[in-house]
């Protein structure tokens, strides 16, 4: 793939207090100095977190960051996802992340309008036509529900066939679980880019935690050498770094079509695996060259960056 055809961005959690807001202000500035093609907020399954994501999504929209907010649908119903919906086209945002969420243990279902994230996908579709830029998460090393990777890989196409354009991939170490999995969507007619989703490394017990819980799987010879460095978050944080970006390194070689970073809301972690991973983003004159080549920005959904080449 031609580099200056592949997408970064950055993931953040809408933050809970306003000295958490502060700090997040800070974070995304000092990763806008590189230029991510978008940042993503996350939504929490139900609307559990509404207001802090559509809060987040409009300040950094507003200040002329491109943002992507997350949209998650179990629990949700049809009337609640059309006003948000609505909320962000009026905005003019282009981009979303559809997803079928988690509902945090002990909250009732509700609505059973959405079983599925591709339930999600038709919905946004059949509202807003081809308006927003859709992306869908993907899972290499399969989702934890699944019965099997099969079923799982047929799900995801599923889901890109009702109208989704692009992928994000929950993260994984294993270059080659990522590898295998677009080989084999690839052979079910799926196209669109499926970008790599990556996690720095910084903090043993918390990506134990959230690995056990996402089904990412943390192999066996970095589990042991995380476990032994103890407390001792300085060989951790060199470990991490050295591991996450000689993954991404190897990634964007065999032709990923970008990276996204959970960033975990803070900067340094993720601008480290940047640097060393000299990753160079198209110079502003050679965007400019290029968005005038696709035309107006705001022409329509069509004048979306198409990356599936
Ligand atoms: C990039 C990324 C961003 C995320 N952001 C958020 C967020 O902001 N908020 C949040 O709450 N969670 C988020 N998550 C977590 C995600 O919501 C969970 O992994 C959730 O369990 C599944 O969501 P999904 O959209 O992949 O669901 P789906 O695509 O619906 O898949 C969920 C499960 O259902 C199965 N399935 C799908 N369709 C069918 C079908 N028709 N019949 C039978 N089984 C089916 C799949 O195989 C899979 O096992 C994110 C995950 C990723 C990778």
């Amino acid at each position: 793939m031609n580099p200056s055809q592949r997408t970064f961005s950055f993931e953040f959690f809408p933050p809970k207090s306003e000295e958490a807001a502060d700090k997040l202000r800070a974070t995304r500035a000092r990763l806008a100095v590189v230029k991510p093609d978008f940042f993503s907020v996350t939504y929490g399954a139900g609307g559990s977190t509404r207001e802090g994501t559509v809060n987040t999504v409009l300040e950094m929209h507003r200040t002329g960051l491109p943002v992507a907010p997350h949209v998650s649908c179990i629990g949700s119903d049809r009337a609640a996802v059309r006003q948000l919906l609505q909320t962000y086209r009026q905005e003019g945002i282009r981009r979303l992340v559809c997803l079928r969420g988690d509902l945090p243990s002990g909250m009732a279902t509700g609505s059973n309008d959405f079983r599925h994230a591709s339930d999600l996908v038709q919905f946004v579709r059949a509202e807003t036509g081809a308006w927003f830029h859709i992306e869908v998460a993907a899972y290499p090393e399969v989702h934890p529900q699944s019965r099997n990777a099969v079923e799982d890989q047929a799900n995801f196409v599923r889901k890109m066939k009702a109208g989704a354009d692009s992928a994000i991939t929950q993260y994984f170490f294993n270059a080659d679980s990522y590898l295998r999995f677009v080989e084999d969507v690839r052979h079910a007619g799926i196209d669109a880019p499926i970008v790599p989703g990556i996690m720095p490394v910084t903090n043993f017990s918390q990506l134990a935690r959230f690995s056990d819980a996402c089904g990412a799987e943390i192999p066996r010879w970095m589990r042991r050498r995380l476990e032994g460095y103890g407390d001792d978050r300085a060989s951790i944080r060199a470990f991490g770094l050295e591991v996450v970006a000689g993954l991404c390194r190897r990634l964007l070689d065999e032709g990923a079509p970008g990276l996204h970073f959970y960033t975990m809301n803070l900067a340094e972690p993720t601008l480290a695996i940047w640097e060393q991973c000299r990753i160079q983003r198209p110079r502003a004159d050679e965007s400019a060259l290029q968005a005038r080549e696709k035309g107006p920005a705001r022409a329509g959904p069509r004048a979306m960056p198409d990356r599936s080449d």
